[in-house]
């Protein structure tokens, strides 16, 4: 696990992950990469997600703080 991912572990509570993509929303940065994977052209699973390209998967993420989501629908986040 990278420091990078700890970091956002610890605020998992405040940051949401959204796909620079499409309007994918995932509260789960580990799932935000799985759904990234597909904008790269990989399907199917690949698992570990973070080991390999985590620099280029961060490129499809946006880091979203909870006070700037509040327009973001719930039905549309990934995860509750
Ligand atoms: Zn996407």
């Amino acid at each position: 696990m990278s420091v990078l991912e700890e970091q956002y572990e610890s605020e998992s509570a405040l940051v949401l992950f959204s796909c620079t993509e499409c309007d994918h929303v995932s509260l789960s940065l580990g799932s935000l990469h799985a759904h990234a994977e597909s904008h790269r052209g990989i399907h199917g699973l690949q698992f570990p997600w973070r080991y390999g390209d985590f620099d280029r998967l961060m490129e499809f993420t946006e880091i979203v703080r909870l006070q700037e989501v509040e327009e973001i629908p719930l039905e549309e986040v990934d995860g509750l």
